[in-house]
């Protein structure tokens, strides 16, 4: 019994000095996660999301739209993750519906509305209800790609609360700093303590094998 309380203690310290990240309380049920681009002119937290005007002011559409399939990406890479792009209908942001799945909207809404002076985006956790997840950027900040305050970065982070991450006390990690090259340790071992890691691929050799091994069987 001491042992195990010993073994109980230590496990504790190595988690707290490891990792800082905080989870949210709540997560999607489906990993198999959908969003969308709301439409410009959509009622949108309390303003009319101006996402396409604003973006567009960065850079072509089809450039900021990677920046933001590249921030789910990352998260992506390294759990069980997997997004897919869906249309938008333009329903207000605070709309009732189904928390996923629902035929209207992504289960990630993006848009862009007037937000505090402090911040350059805001963003719902996953929360059981259609609201969740939704992101917006604050169209009065200013954007970039390749230079401060980094399109990428900022979704980044914000993909991250839409996952069910808050913020780290980790410095140097993106729930903490965002602006960070990639994804720290802290950051990965939350996104994979909420779904998991990632399904490994069948190692190449094996399937050369496989391959081999099924022509031989053809020909014999
Ligand atoms: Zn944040």
């Amino acid at each position: 019994m001491r042992n195990f309380l010993l073994s109980l203690v230590i496990l504790s310290i190595t988690s707290i000095t490891t990792y800082a990240y905080t989870i949210s309380g709540s997560k999607w049920a489906d990993t198999n996660i959908s969003f969308s681009y709301v439409p410009d002119g959509t009622p949108w937290e309390g303003g009319l999301s101006t996402l396409f005007a604003s973006l567009d002011a960065v850079a072509a559409t089809p450039v900021w739209q990677r920046e933001f399939t590249l921030a789910l990406q990352t998260w992506a890479n390294v759990s069980t993750l997997n997004f897919y792009q869906v249309s938008d209908d333009g329903s207000p942001s605070h709309t009732l519906g189904l928390a996923q799945g629902d035929p209207r909207f992504g289960d990630i809404r993006l848009g862009v509305a007037p937000l505090g002076s402090s911040v350059l985006g805001s963003t719902w956790y996953p929360n059981g209800i259609a609201l969740g997840g939704n992101i917006t950027l604050n169209s009065n900040g200013t954007f970039a790609i390749g230079s401060f305050p980094d399109l990428f970065m900022v979704l980044r982070h914000e993909v991250g609360h839409a996952l069910g991450l808050r913020h780290s006390s980790v410095d140097g990690s993106v729930m903490r700093t965002a602006w960070v090259d990639s994804l720290h340790d802290d950051d990965i071992a939350g996104i994979q303590f909420l779904y998991g890691i990632p399904i490994p691929e069948p190692p190449t050799l094996a399937l050369l094998l496989f391959g081999f091994v099924c022509l031989r069987g053809k020909r014999l």
